[in-house]
């Protein structure tokens, strides 16, 4: 036993000086090396209480053990509060108890205070406790116990990573724990046998391990309240009788916005602050866009906390400005709708909408196209080149665009071709303003850099029938627009069998 208390000592004492000359690099070094300094002293002291050649001095250093035992819990406290995310705890206060506790256990042979009675025994000093004894362990459980509450919670509220540190930590501190207990409440009778020292060893390698393999504790500071004061989404956190408990910088800063005069939100009502408009909007989970007056918009979710025994002790709102997202969102869908090069619609938008205005289309209101189609266009690309003709299109597209109604669509259907939609208008009205915009067209040169050009279009017009769907209706006009084609040019016929208007 002498060579195990021995041992036990030596390797702790080593682990000791190995941790301490690491604290410059992680907080938690020192009081591990202190933890572990205590548990060499106290086994060490136990293997002279073995070795020691006279009952007197195997009973006074009996007592040695008790500064190691001090420092231990010193150190593991130190080590769950650092751990745990929280400030160290102060020294002086920490020094209280092993200073009374060396005093009572020097001073012990007098007063029988801190053990009854004490005799050297097979494996130590058997010993019966007295009632300073039983206040030094029970101090000593207590800031165990509480630096163990520490860590859990700390564990709970820890990303995954650092979640593995602490359970190592917690599997860690098991063996000694278990050892001490079974020392102290089980084997009182057994000829002085004391396992916690030399248990130790065990919480020593685990702690070693698990600053070896990977996750490091310097990681452990890293709390989610860092991250969450970095976020730039507002984070808000009510108490189940809506007041606020926690607000981030962002949060603290879109609140100082709506309620200026407020100051500190903390304790404060939800309703008093964000208004009698939000109120119901924290009453369930959900998410849900608001539009602010000045434009802005803002995505605003509302998750609530559950415990583990499933009640609710209150609410987490996140608000994120979205304005910016909202405009490009809202630009880029009206970019996929329009054609690059005049504005005008697409023609797979123009495809979507006579789909939507045929299927609406039921209910007895007219829907006509005009299929429009510059002339010779070839010519002028061929005689003016593309850049002029191009300057073409946008123009026949502006000047179509600027006649038609709110609810008409102007749509590019290929390369010198557009599609005008006009709904509630049957093909003859068509066919007459489509005719009044032909002679405006001729009737207006286009300024080239090479000139001024005068350009016509010929045009077909149908109207939506019963029977046919989109398709048909395009294939009507396209054959209307070729027969204007074949007559001359610079016209617009309807779709036969209705009437027809030659220019
Ligand atoms: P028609 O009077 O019978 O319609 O004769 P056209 O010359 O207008 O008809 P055609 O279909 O032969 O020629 C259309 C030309 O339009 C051919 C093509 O190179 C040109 N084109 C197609 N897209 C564009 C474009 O985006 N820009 C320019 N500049 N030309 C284009
Ligand atoms: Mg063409
Ligand atoms: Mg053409």
């Amino acid at each position: 036993m002498v060579a195990v208390y021995t041992g036990a000592g030596l390797i702790a004492l080593l682990y000791a000086v190995l941790t301490y000359r690491r604290r410059s690099e992680t907080p938690l070094a020192l009081p591990l090396s202190l933890v572990m300094a205590g548990a060499a002293e106290w086994a060490l002291a136990n293997a002279g209480v073995l070795v020691a050649p006279t009952r007197g001095l195997a009973l006074g250093l009996n007592y040695a053990i008790f500064p190691g035992v001090a420092l231990v819990i010193v150190g593991f406290f130190w080590h769950t509060t650092v751990s745990a995310g929280r400030r160290p705890p102060r020294i002086p206060l920490m020094l209280i108890h092993p200073v009374l506790l060396v005093a009572v256990t020097a001073t012990d042979p007098w007063h029988h205070l801190f053990y009854r009675q004490a005799e050297v025994a097979a494996l130590g000093i058997a010993v019966q406790h007295g009632p300073a004894y039983w206040a030094h362990v029970l101090y000593g459980y207590a800031m165990m116990g509480f630096g163990t509450v520490l860590v859990i919670s700390a564990m709970r509220r820890a990303v995954r990573g650092q979640r593995r540190v602490y359970r190592w930590f917690l599997v860690g501190a098991l063996a000694p724990t278990v050892g001490n207990l079974v020392t102290v409440f089980i084997f009182v009778d057994m000829q002085g046998l004391d396992l916690t020292p030399v248990l130790f060893l065990v919480s020593g390698a685990v702690w070693w391990w698990t600053d070896r393999s990977g996750v490091n504790s310097e990681q452990v500071p890293v709390t989610y309240a860092q991250v969450i004061a970095a976020l730039s989404d507002a984070v808000m956190v009510l108490d189940s009788n809506g007041r606020f408990l926690d607000v981030n910088p962002a949060a603290a800063r879109l609140l100082a916005a709506v309620h200026p005069a407020g100051g500190t939100v903390i304790g404060k009502r939800w309703q008093e602050i964000a208004g009698p408009h939000f109120t119901t909007m924290v009453a369930d989970a959900g998410q849900t866009t608001i539009h602010g007056a000045s434009g802005d918009v803002y995505d605003f979710r509302v998750v609530k906390i559950e415990s583990a025994d499933g009640s609710c002790p209150g609410t987490v709102v996140v608000v994120r400005d979205i304005t910016e997202l909202e405009r490009l969102r809202a630009e880029l869908t009206e970019q996929a709708m329009r054609d690059g090069l005049t504005g005008a619609y697409n023609r797979r938008h123009l495809t979507a909408v006579l789909e939507a205005q045929a299927r609406a289309a039921t209910d007895g209101q007219p829907l006509s196209i005009v299929m429009i189609d510059v002339d010779h266009f070839k010519t002028i690309n061929d005689r003016y080149g593309h850049a002029v003709g191009d300057q073409v299109l946008v123009e026949v597209a502006r000047q179509l665009t600027g006649s038609v109604r709110e609810c008409d669509m102007v749509a590019r259907y290929g390369g010198e071709e557009f599609v005008v939609v006009l709904p509630g208008i049957g093909a003859q009205a068509a066919a007459e303003r489509a005719d009044w915009w032909r002679r405006q067209c001729a009737a207006r040169a286009v300024d080239t850099p090479l000139g001024t050009l005068n350009v016509t279009f010929s045009a077909g017009v149908a109207e939506l029938t019963a029977t046919g769907g989109p398709g048909h209706l395009l294939s009507l006009a396209d054959e209307a627009l070729y027969r204007a084609k074949r007559a001359g040019r610079n016209q617009v016929l309807a779709a036969e069998p209705t009437l027809s208007i030659i220019g």
